[in-house]
């Protein structure tokens, strides 16, 4: 094992999911949350993901519960002190990411090495405020983390490539499939569905077909899971909208502009 000790901040969607895949490696994990709440929730659902590995046979009742005694669940801060890795997986807010990690540098070692799992913010950015920028680099997972097999590695200005090296490793032994993208708003992933998601919002309202036809039409034509509107709908409308903000306002350019269709939903909750 590439670390010791993984601390995760943020007990949500991204977070808890992070903590049951590196606990079911062995490896303990601490996670840090403001909200007992968010914990406890998180802590449900490492629960109930792990009892439906159970049922399909995929783990041992053994398994399980040794993956929940790797997990510790704390609102300090101070509880990722003896973290070698630190993933960030707070709520998408760019100022109170960058307070995270300026309290992080008063609590984790100078060695440490620390990622976010941002979906659209410069990690450039973020490294700027942490201590040791050449410790600091993105890793994007995929939602829901047990079962999505990709992480995308984004490289800092400042990264340094050993460390970088050591994130790679370290996605390896969660058993995750590393690819490599420049700090650029979308990364790989989101750079390209956010427009098809986009645009799948355009043709509904300029009526050249219905929600369930650009559905069907996507599926079936091209073989994708689900249709990129259901997509939209499981990742989050306002969610695929900021992300369209970051690359219509990172980019400068309009093809990027966001739906209003989109921006209407949103707008009405
Ligand atoms: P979420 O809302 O489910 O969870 C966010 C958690 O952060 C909450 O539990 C909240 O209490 C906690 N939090 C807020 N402020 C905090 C603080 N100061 N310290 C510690 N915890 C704090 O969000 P999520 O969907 O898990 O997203 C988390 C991150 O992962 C975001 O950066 C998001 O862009 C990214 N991401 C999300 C997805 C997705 O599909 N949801 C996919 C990839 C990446």
């Amino acid at each position: 094992m590439s670390f010791k000790k993984v601390g995760i901040i943020g007990a949500g969607q991204m977070g808890n999911g992070i903590a049951q895949v590196a606990a079911s490696t062995g490896l303990p994990v601490q996670v840090m949350d403001v909200s007992d709440e968010s914990l406890k929730k998180g802590l449900a659902t490492v629960e109930k993901s792990l009892g439906r590995l159970l049922k399909k046979e995929k783990i041992t009742q053994d398994q399980k519960e040794k993956t929940l005694k790797l997990i510790e669940w704390s609102t300090s801060l101070e509880s990722l002190k003896s973290c070698d890795i630190v993933i960030e997986a707070a709520t998408e807010n760019l100022e109170l990411k960058l307070q995270i990690i300026r309290n992080l540098n008063e609590v984790l070692d100078e060695s440490a090495i620390l990622c976010s799992n941002t979906s659209s913010i410069s990690i450039t950015k973020m490294a700027s405020v942490y201590k040791k920028p050449e410790n600091f680099a993105g890793m994007h997972f995929m939602n829901p983390v047990p079962i999505m097999v990709l992480v995308e590695g984004i490289k800092g200005l400042q990264t340094s490539d050993q460390n970088f090296a050591r994130v790679k490793l370290f996605a390896e032994d969660l058993g995750k499939t590393f690819v490599v993208s420049e700090d650029r708003p979308g990364f790989i992933v989101n750079r390209i569905l956010m427009p098809m998601i986009n645009e799948a919002a355009y043709t509904v309202m300029e009526g050249i077909c219905t929600v369930e036809d650009a559905d069907a039409a996507m599926k079936l034509g091209t073989n994708q899971p689900m249709g990129p509107l259901t997509l939209a709908d499981f990742i989050g409308l306002d969610t695929c909208l900021a992300i369209m903000n970051v690359l219509y306002d990172g980019m400068g350019d309009s093809k990027y502009r966001p739906c209003p269709l989109l921006a209407k939903y949103v707008e009405a909750g």
